[in-house]
């Protein structure tokens, strides 16, 4: 017997791959120079030259099975060894190998956290607006995903009503800073007024509530914003990176989880990673992308180009009438639709070859999701595309 509830989430595919489907269809018929796809969050500059060396150093090794074989199911020691003196270096806090589980990229380290600190019917809370595959990355675990509505003044957190959602069935939150899609970065004000709301209710209820931190963008941040490290406010913080947007390798799949040192449970749920991984066949994740990840582990791409798409489009979009909280990181940026139906919105904008995505998707009807890791050229010869949108509603 086929297995009913895949079968039926054929019905609910991913809004935002739809619109890009059709913008490769669009792109046949009038040439893809024409086509303003804002659709994906797909990273659109160079990877390091220093990863690109060190992988082909890697793949002529006199070694192969050193490259070529198996990964320790933790991840390769040395991998994991120097991943934990960066985060150390970086960030102050005083992980070691055995604080860290290589994954295949944030999708793998969030699927391991979860099964990690719930049991089935168990609630996870995230903020709206959120990363869509946040609904299916939890709830095909058997706990249950619970959206708490946006703070659209500046989509930091609405703690009003995060404290009524936050109850004795809550074992884990569930954020992402820099946030997909509205850009904002969470303030130190906002990470240390949840954390406090996070550990008294740990007294209260007697149990964790972990804090896992979805940070794909922790890298793309702009100038005179301040991305405190989540970990640090939460002892019971499990960090998922990915080196996806940071070192532009989305296809690479790698990442991986960093347990706080100062969480009780720190090492045994990293071999529980290892369980997890047997339990779900997502295992051992490719050993020669550990090994040149490992080379550039301090490094990124050249991210500045997103910047500067953010500030083209934001003092244009303004000018335009577009009402948006300006990003602090990322390369998103959630304006607010010029109607109520968002998803009405980006159907006209299809008028004008602008793929915007609407919002529904992200938990916040009303607005809509401009991916702006496009070459700054496209940007430019967009807005008059936008222009006419705005008109449109004029
Ligand atoms: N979390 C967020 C907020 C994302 O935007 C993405 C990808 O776009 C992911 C997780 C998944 O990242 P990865 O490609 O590293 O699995």
């Amino acid at each position: 017997m086929i297995a009913g509830e895949y079968k039926q989430m054929l019905g609910q595919k991913s809004v935002i791959r739809e619109i890009a489907e059709y913008g490769a269809v669009r792109a046949k018929e009038i040439g893809s120079e024409n086509v303003f796809d804002y659709s994906l969050g797909n990273p659109s500059v160079p990877v390091p030259q220093a990863f690109t060396d060190k992988l082909v150093e890697l793949a002529q090794s006199p070694n192969p099975a050193a490259v070529h074989g198996y990964s320790p199911s933790l991840g390769i020691d040395s991998v994991r060894e120097k991943i934990a003196a960066s985060l150390e270096r970086r960030f102050g806090i005083a992980y070691r190998r055995e604080h860290i589980f290589m994954t295949t990229g944030a999708a793998g380290a969030i699927a391991h956290a979860l099964r990690a600190v719930t049991v089935p019917g168990d609630e996870v809370l995230t903020f709206a607006p959120h990363f869509p595959e946040y609904v299916p990355y939890v709830n095909k675990t058997g706990a249950v995903l619970r959206v708490v509505p946006a703070d659209t003044e500046n989509f930091q957190i609405n703690f009003s009503e995060f404290k009524k959602m936050l109850t004795a069935k809550t074992s884990a939150v569930l954020i992402n800073t820099p946030n997909n899609p509205s850009g904002a970065v969470y303030s130190e004000d906002t990470i240390r007024k949840l954390a406090e709301i996070l550990q008294e209710k740990e007294r209260e209820f007697g149990h964790e509530i972990y804090l896992i931190s979805d940070e794909p963008y922790r890298e793309i941040v702009f100038q005179g914003v301040n991305a405190p490290y989540v970990a640090k406010y939460h002892p019971n913080s499990i960090t998922c990176y990915s080196f996806s947007k940071s070192l532009s390798l989305p296809g690479e799949r790698i990442g991986y989880i960093a347990v706080n040192p100062a969480c009780p449970d720190a090492e045994l749920i990293v071999n529980m990673c290892g369980q997890i991984s047997r339990g779900i066949g997502h295992n051992c994740p490719p050993s020669i992308i550990q090994l040149a990840v490992a080379e550039v582990v301090d490094m990124t791409a050249d991210l500045s180009v997103y910047e500067t798409n953010m500030n083209i489009l934001y003092d244009a979009l303004t000018d335009m009438g577009f009402s948006v909280v300006k990003p602090g990181g990322t390369f998103y940026m959630f304006p607010k639709a010029l109607e109520k139906d968002a998803v009405a919105f980006c159907k006209k904008a299809l008028d004008y070859d602008l793929l915007l995505v609407p919002s529904d998707t992200f938990g916040c009807p009303g607005y809509f999701r401009i991916a702006y890791c496009i070459p700054t050229e496209k940007v430019q010869r967009s807005l008059e595309a936008f222009r006419k949108l705005a008109d449109a509603y004029k």
